[in-house]
C-alpha cells in the first residue's frame, strides 16, 4: 500500500514564529506554567486543540462570500438547517455560537439540584454546565477505556451493565437525559461502536429518558465504525452517521469540531416541547432562531463543512495521522493510549513520569516540558482539568492523568507531525529531569483554563 497523503494542496499559507529555548523559559514562566496563557505567536506547533483551528476549504471561503446576513430567515441558515437535517435526521436544527452554547441552553432547561446527567464520559464543558445548573454528572465508561494501553476497537463505549445500574440507583424520574460523546474527547478520542449506541438508547426507551448525543465528532467516529464494526464495511460514512443519529433523540453539536469551521454549534432534537423551551432561552442568550450568535457567514461554512468531513478521502488521511504520530511513540516505548483515537495523542503522563505524585500533576509538568523543548503546545487532561477536593482539601486525582496532543484538521504536514514525534522522543529520554508542579492560584469551576502554577523545588 502506498503512503497516504494530505487530500488537499495548499493555496494560502500562515508563518510560524520560531522562539530558542532559552526564550521559552521565560515566557513559560510568564504564563505562571499554563499554557493557556501563552501567546499564540509564541507557539510552534499548537496542538491545543482541534477545535476551531481548522483550516477551512476554498469552498468554505467561497461560502463565506455567499453569506447572507439578514436578521431572520437568512438563506444560510435554510443551507445549514438542511445540511444538519440531511446529515442527523432531526427535524428540528437550533444554532448556537459553540458547543458548550447548546449545552447551556439544555441543562439550564433540564437540569437542577437532585438531576442526575448519565455519559459514557462528559466532556468538560458539558459536565460544567451541568454542575452549574445544580445537577451531577455521572461517568459509566466502559472497562476497557480505563486501561490507557489496552488495545480494543471501541474503547469509547458506555458500560451497559453500570448505566442500568444507576438508573436502578438514582430513579429514572431523576435522569433527565443520557448523553453519549462520540467520539469519547476527555476518554482518549476512542469512538463508540454503533451496537453501544444502539444498546444504550434501547435502555433509555425502556425507561422513558431521552438519549442525546454529543456529536462533535461524529464524522470520525461513523468512520471508526465503517473500518472497526462488522457489517459496516460496506456503509458510506453518510450512511452511518444517519443510523447512528437515528436511535437518538437530539443532539448538541461543536461546529468547531467535524464541521470545519472556527466558530458556531448546534443543538437538534426531535421533540417540539423542549424545541420551544430551548428557543425561548435561545432568544435571550443567543439570539434570533435562525442566527442563534452566528454570522450569515459562519452558517454558509458549517452548512460546507459538514458534508466535506464525511468525505472518506478525508478521514481515511485524518485517522492515518493520528495513528502515524502514535505509531512513532509506541516504537520509542512511549506511554500513549492505544489503539490511537480520532483527533488527538494521548500520552499517558503518569507512565511516563512515575516520579511524579499525581498531587504534583504530572500531565501539566509533561506539558510544560514539551513547550520548553520545542515549542509545542498540549493540553493536560488529568487531576488539574477534573481534580476537585476533599473537604479537608486533599485532592481527589483524575482516574487518568493525560496530556492531549490535538491535532487540528488538514493544518500540519507530515513533517511537522515528524518534528512532533523528534520532540516528545527527546523529552522522554531527558523525563527524571521533569519536577511536579503546585497550583498558587485556582477558579472553583473548569480551573485549567486559567490556574497558575509553579515548578515545586
Ligand atoms: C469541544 C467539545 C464541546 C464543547 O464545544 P465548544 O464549541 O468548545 O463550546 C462539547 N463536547 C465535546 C465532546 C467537545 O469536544
Amino acid at each position: 500500500m502506498k503512503t497516504i497523503i494530505e487530500p488537499f494542496k495548499i493555496k494560502s499559507v500562515e508563518p510560524i514564529h520560531f522562539t530558542t529555548k532559552k526564550e521559552r523559559k521565560v515566557i513559560l514562566e510568564k504564563a505562571h506554567y499554563n499554557p493557556f496563557r501563552i501567546h499564540a505567536d509564541d507557539v510552534l506547533i499548537d496542538l491545543l486543540t482541534d477545535s476551531g483551528t481548522s483550516a477551512m476549504s476554498s469552498d468554505q471561503w467561497a461560502g463565506i462570500m455567499r453569506g447572507d446576513e439578514s436578521y431572520a430567515g437568512s438563506s444560510s441558515f435554510f443551507h445549514f438547517e438542511q445540511s444538519v437535517k440531511e446529515i442527523t435526521g432531526f427535524p428540528i436544527v437550533i444554532p448556537t455560537h459553540q458547543g458548550r452554547a447548546a449545552e447551556k441552553i439544555l441543562f439550564s432547561i433540564l437540569g437542577g439540584k437532585g438531576k442526575y446527567f448519565i455519559s459514557n464520559t462528559l466532556f468538560d464543558t458539558t459536565r460544567a454546565n451541568i454542575e452549574f445548573s445544580g445537577a451531577e454528572g455521572i461517568d459509566c465508561l466502559c472497562e476497557a477505556g480505563k486501561y490507557p494501553s489496552f488495545p480494543a476497537p471501541f474503547k469509547g463505549n458506555m458500560d451497559i451493565d453500570l448505566l442500568k445500574k444507576m438508573i436502578d440507583q438514582k430513579g429514572a424520574g431523576n435522569i433527565p437525559m443520557v448523553i453519549m460523546t462520540i467520539t469519547n474527547n476527555s476518554g482518549g478520542g476512542q469512538p463508540v461502536s454503533m451496537q453501544n449506541i444502539k444498546a444504550a438508547s434501547e435502555v433509555c426507551k425502556q425507561h422513558n429518558i431521552p438519549f442525546f448525543i454529543d456529536a462533535c465528532r461524529f464524522a470520525e467516529n461513523s468512520y471508526f465504525i465503517k473500518l472497526r464494526e462488522e457489517g459496516y464495511a460496506g456503509k458510506s460514512v453518510p450512511e452511518i452517521a444517519v443510523e447512528l443519529f437515528s436511535y437518538s433523540d437530539g443532539c448538541t453539536m461543536s461546529a468547531k469540531k467535524d464541521a470545519f469551521a472556527n466558530i458556531g454549534g448546534f443543538l437538534a432534537m426531535r421533540d417540539m416541547e423542549l424545541a420551544v423551551r430551548c428557543r425561548n432561552l435561545l432568544i435571550i442568550t443567543e439570539g434570533f432562531t435562525t442566527y442563534g450568535g452566528l454570522a450569515g457567514r459562519d452558517l454558509e461554512a458549517i452548512a460546507i463543512g459538514l458534508k466535506e468531513v464525511m468525505d472518506e478521502h478525508y478521514l481515511q488521511y485524518r485517522i492515518r495521522s493520528i495513528e502515524y504520530l502514535t505509531n512513532k511513540l509506541i516504537t520509542a516505548n512511549v506511554p500513549v493510549i492505544q489503539p490511537a483515537g480520532g483527533h488527538a495523542v494521548y500520552i499517558d503522563a503518569k507512565e511516563f513520569l512515575p516520579h511524579i505524585p499525581v498531587e504534583q500533576y504530572p500531565g501539566q509538568a509533561l506539558v510544560c516540558a514539551l513547550y520548553v523543548e520545542g515549542g509545542i503546545r498540549s493540553v493536560e487532561i488529568g487531576s488539574l482539568m477534573f481534580g476537585k477536593y476533599a473537604p479537608n482539601h486533599q485532592l481527589i486525582p483524575s482516574q487518568m492523568e493525560l496530556v492531549r496532543l490535538a491535532i487540528p484538521r488538514r493544518v500540519y504536514t507530515q513533517s511537522h507531525i515528524d518534528y512532533v514525534a523528534e520532540v516528545i522522543i527527546e523529552v522522554f529520554r531527558k523525563r527524571n529531569e521533569i519536577k511536579g508542579l503546585e497550583i498558587t492560584e485556582e477558579t472553583p469551576l473548569l480551573r485549567h483554563f486559567t490556574a497558575k502554577l509553579k515548578p515545586i523545588s
